[in-house]
């Protein structure tokens, strides 16, 4: 099965002068590279035609599923420029498992972990050129899932295609790390328990951007969301994980209850701070201990973190009664820095990686 043979089209589809230009400033998710790989699946004929193509738009049928119940699932992960020029991942195999996980889910076809694998490097092979060098810079990739059967009756379609596309990222934050604050949302919700929250799918993004733009309309970065069934129960941000630090150099995050992704930062990020020997907690945390930890100088930082930023530290929660904690001059806390430094090293190839996750 891994045994697909990928066919290529390696010609450019942008000139040079015009991808350095993007690649000067690329912002995020605003450009693509000149390929894209594809592979297509039916109940009948399993994984085949494995291909990069040029990048361009796609031939959807109107009646494709996708299109009509949202059967879609996706994936994100970063390339690297080391100093010495080579490219590489971080990971990856971890995102092939969690594509699988949200297939299962989505009543998606699995696809074999090392196929995932090698369309990955496939594209960056081709597209090597598109990997940025400047500081904190990378080559973001977008895996996707799409069920593209024709046929309108609700149940999982007997057809559906694998893509891989390419985008460079400039650095998340310019000027250096800012603390950010978040908003609370009490009546609308993201996931529920029995459904879709720890799949990566189109669906849980669209029932967050009617709240996310609401934070946005209080000044927040992002939306933490809580357990819809005990109101109280942190989950996570609209697209990151969420940790708290204690005084006594405690880490807490919210247990993976199955209303929530399980990041590969936030794994990765458990692992690193219990070599350091930090003690990690995984479990229910409310907001009411979060609060109360702040006000009584118990728990003295908190941050995000996701592979676009990595790390962003959290200065405030606000609701709707208003500011609920703030970190005031202590964000970005100490131990919130240097395990973004810590691990933004490993993925840049400036500190050693004793786990094994670069390739
Ligand atoms: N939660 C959600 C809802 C996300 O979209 C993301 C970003 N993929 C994360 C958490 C963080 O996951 P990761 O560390 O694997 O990027």
């Amino acid at each position: 099965m891994t045994a697909l043979a990928f066919t290529r089209t390696e010609a450019d589809r942008l000139p040079t002068a015009e991808r350095e230009a993007i690649l000067a400033d690329p912002g995020f998710g605003n450009h693509f590279t000149d390929h894209m790989v594809s592979i297509s699946w039916s109940v009948d004929a399993g994984w085949h035609d494995a291909e990069v193509l040029p990048y361009g738009p796609l031939q959807v049928d109107p009646a494709s599923s996708v299109l009509h119940y949202g059967q879609e699932i996706f994936e994100g992960l970063k390339a690297y420029r080391r100093p010495d020029g080579s490219i590489v991942t971080f990971r990856a195999d971890a995102n092939a498992r969690r594509l699988n996980t949200s297939a299962d889910r989505l009543a998606l076809p699995e696809l074999p972990e090392e196929l995932f694998v090698a369309a990955v490097n496939e594209l960056l092979h081709v597209d090597a050129d598109w990997v940025p060098s400047g500081e904190d810079q990378s080559l973001y990739l977008r895996p996707f899932m799409i069920a593209d059967e024709s046929f309108l009756g609700v149940r999982a379609a007997q057809k559906a295609r694998f893509l891989i596309i390419a985008s460079p990222a400039g650095a998340y934050f310019t000027g250096g790390v800012k603390p950010v604050s978040i908003w609370l949302s009490k009546d609308l919700a993201r996931a529920g328990r029995g459904g879709t929250g720890a799949a990566k799918c189109g669906g849980n993004y669209a029932s967050s951007l009617l709240p996310t733009r609401i934070a946005a309309a209080n000044g927040c970065a992002q939306v933490l969301f809580t357990d819809s069934a005990t109101e109280d129960t942190i989950d996570e941000l609209g697209g990151m994980n969420l940790f708290i630090v204690r005084a006594d150099g405690t880490l807490i995050t919210p247990r993976t209850n199955g209303n929530i992704l399980d990041g590969i930062t936030r794994s990765s990020l458990i692992r690193l701070a219990e070599a350091r020997g930090h003690r990690v907690e995984e479990r229910d945390v409310t907001v009411r201990e979060w609060r109360e930890g702040v006000a009584d100088g118990s728990i003295t930082e908190a941050f995000a973190c996701g592979t676009a930023a990595v790390i962003t530290p959290i200065q405030a929660l606000i609701g709707e009664e208003g500011t609920l904690l703030d970190f005031g001059a202590g964000a970005p806390g100490e131990l919130t820095m240097s395990l973004r430094e810590e691990l933004t090293g490993i993925q840049f190839g400036t500190v050693a990686d004793p786990f094994g996750w670069v390739t």
